[in-house]
């Protein structure tokens, strides 16, 4: 079965019943993104573009990350790309910022509430993927979004950034990691062209069950009814034009990935590796 999966991996995914799934993978750096295209991914769902940012003496500026945004692309053919705009936080911190010394970092500064506090990395940010945008297919999507007003000053920052026209191609969105954003899913749809539902932090937030603690595995490693019933409810809410994507580890899980697809999940990104083995559990499904 391994070697059938390889032979087609990098056919597109289709299911029994003729729906094709989309199966991508999670990046952090050019190289992963060189894997991910040797696996046959159908695009990067997910650039963790923390990379960029984490253990060095300053931010980088436009012109770096426009480069490397833009390697990333040319590593996978030019495939589209989704560029999550920095998820930082005191659980991740970046030394040239001052530390919070916050109790609780996955409940505190994070994400995008971190991006919404240091305006000027965002807006250099934002600049440098507008202009990857307008060379090669992009995505851009906020992490650790809560509340529909993040979303709205996320677009308007974004549109900012953009000034004139938008480039051809670009799609933005918001992860779902939160339990207040997948309940509410709703509400962002006006205002978003995907979900991406990002499972390890919404098993963490749902159950409160801290990602990453070995004690707590019996919580964290499967998908717990709850965590499915909301990931039924962003299916539900998403309708026919916003498409939902699950980009945390539990994609990649063969038992799971039926469930997901029962959900209306129709985009799947794992870790590059994995990528032939999730498009041949599609076709089973
Ligand atoms: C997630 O939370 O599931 C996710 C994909 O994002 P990260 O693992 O980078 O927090
Ligand atoms: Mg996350």
């Amino acid at each position: 079965a391994r070697d059938q999966a390889r032979a087609l991996a990098s056919r597109p995914a289709v299911t029994r019943d003729g729906v094709t799934v989309e199966v991508g993978a999670n990046v952090g750096s050019v190289d992963e993104a060189r894997t991910a295209a040797a696996n046959g991914a159908d695009l990067a769902g997910l650039v963790r573009t923390e990379f960029l940012f984490l253990d060095r003496d300053r931010a980088p500026d436009a012109d770096e990350q426009e480069s490397v945004y833009l390697r990333i692309a040319e590593a996978l053919g030019g495939r589209r790309i989704t560029l999550r705009t920095l998820d930082a936080g005191s659980d991740k911190p970046l030394p040239y910022l001052p530390a919070p010394g916050e109790a609780n970092p996955f409940l505190g500064v994070r994400g995008i509430r971190h991006s919404l506090a240091h305006r000027a990395m965002f807006a250099e940010q934002l600049r440098a993927i507008v202009r990857v945008a307008r060379r090669t297919p992009v995505s851009i999507m906020f992490p650790m979004v809560t509340v529909v007003g993040e979303l709205l000053e996320a677009r308007r920052m974004l549109d900012e950034a953009i000034g004139g026209e938008t480039p051809d191609g670009l799609l933005v969105g918001m992860m779902v990691e939160v339990p207040a954003a997948a309940l509410r899913a709703r509400d962002f749809v006006p205002y978003v062209d995907f979900f991406s539902i990002g499972t390890n932090d919404l098993t963490q937030y749902t159950l409160a069950a801290e990602r990453g603690n070995a004690d707590l595995r019996a919580l964290t490693e499967g998908l717990d009814p709850a965590v499915e019933q909301l990931i039924r409810a962003v299916g539900e809410a998403a309708g026919e034009r916003v498409v939902v994507s699950v980009c945390g580890e539990l994609a990649a899980a063969s038992a799971v990935v039926p469930r997901l697809l029962a959900a209306g999940v129709r985009e799947l990104s794992v870790a590059p590796s994995l990528v032939p083995d999730v498009k041949q559990t599609v076709r089973d499904a």
